[in-house]
């Protein structure tokens, strides 16, 4: 796997897309030494089931231990800590991972109880997880989701998880961005396996999922996280840290020396109905058998259209869907490459929300 390889997949069964996406990936050249300590890191901020939208799907982390132990590496842990006020291993507890720990026999190390070595990196000085800083090879498995003060988070922002809460504290009188990027440069994921399937609309703790019914894999966190961005509609200058990581030599943010290889073809089962605030998005759509993965760009175009009020300007419903194929009519617009018979229509197979954007602001300039 390249640096700038970012493989994707489409689908709603985890466990699948997780093997698949595994099997495109020489993990013995990756991981030579079978003897590594490996350390997953998902993300459990909050104690709640992944189908919230905010927390990882432990079918990810399931196969993914199967895969590696049948490939002969045996020392593998899980890594992670809840945000403040939360606890880790009630979010252990009610995703099941006690029982992947006892049935892998894999240890479950809460940060929070973690020996912790203090970094420090320009201005912020931080203390980092040691089972973390001593991992021979970290595998991240963030949420691409929205989130309230960073707008995103993925992979670089998944590595929050990794610092004692005193560090979280002093992260946020920081304001997040630089020393997300700090912490990116002292300690980076070493493969990135992100959970794309129903990431929040816009808070990291859940409640308003979207679905999108995809996973992506790269080793390359800034690229990983500048490739989420686009798919959640936003320009590279809205999430700060992305840059400051690539300025501290974390990876690329350049998506147009991407290399993205699409393992499948998107997932024609239809999204579930979206509710709570997805719910008054999906009244400017007109959605005939989607794809849940150029649905949800949609929505997330939609939002973010809503959030510098250009909402009103989608003055017609967009049309979306394979129940479009074949179908020509000069009066509607329409997204993704099954409405190219219509009269205003998006290419692509999905496009990615940014491109929707660009598209929908140009019905009504
Ligand atoms: S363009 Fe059509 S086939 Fe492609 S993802 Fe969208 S709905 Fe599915």
């Amino acid at each position: 796997m390249n640096k700038n390889d970012i493989l994707t997949i489409y689908g709603s069964n985890p466990t699948k897309m997780t093997k698949a996406l595994l099997q495109s990936i020489d993990f013995a050249l990756l991981i030579p030494n079978k003897k590594a300590s490996i350390a997953l890191k998902p993300n459990l901020v909050v104690a709640v089931t992944a189908d919230s939208g905010a927390t990882t799907h432990p079918e990810i982390a399931i196969a993914i231990i199967e895969h590696l132990q049948a490939l002969g590496y045996m020392n593998i842990s899980i890594v992670e800590s809840a945000w403040i006020g939360d606890s880790t291993k009630e979010g252990f507890r009610i995703n099941g991972y006690n029982q992947i720990s006892d049935r892998f026999s894999v240890p479950l190390i809460d940060v929070k109880d973690d020996e912790y070595v203090k970094k420090t990196v320009g201005k912020v000085t931080m203390e980092v997880s040691k089972t973390i800083l001593e991992a021979d090879f970290l595998i991240s498995l963030p949420v691409l989701k929205g989130h309230c003060q960073t707008s995103m988070t993925c992979a670089l922002k998944n590595m929050k998880g990794c610092i004692s809460d005193r560090s979280k504290r002093l992260f946020h009188t920081l304001g997040l961005h630089n020393p997300i990027a700090t912490l990116n440069a002292v300690r980076c994921a070493d493969l990135i396996i992100v959970d794309s399937l129903n990431g929040d609309l816009d808070f990291e703790e859940g409640g308003n999922p979207v679905e999108t019914h995809r996973m992506f894999a790269t080793t390359d966190s800034v690229l990983c996280d500048s490739y989420g961005s686009s798919l959640m509609g936003f320009e590279l200058r809205d999430i700060p840290y992305i840059g400051f990581a690539e300025d501290l030599g974390v990876g690329s943010a350049d998506l147009s020396k991407a290399n993205v290889i699409q393992l499948n073809e998107p997932s024609d089962e239809e999204p579930a109905k979206p509710s709570g605030r997805v719910s008054y998005l999906a009244k400017h759509t007109e959605p005939i058998s989607a794809c849940s993965a150029c649905y949800g760009n949609l929505i997330h175009a939609l939002k973010r259209l809503d959030e510098v009020d250009r909402l009103d300007s989608v003055s017609v419903p967009i049309c979306i869907g394979q129940g479009y194929k074949g179908i020509d009519d000069p009066t509607k617009v329409g997204v993704g490459i099954c409405t190219k018979g219509l009269g205003k229509s998006l290419a692509g197979c999905p496009p990615k929300a940014i491109d929707m954007i660009a598209f929908l602001k140009k019905l009504n300039p």
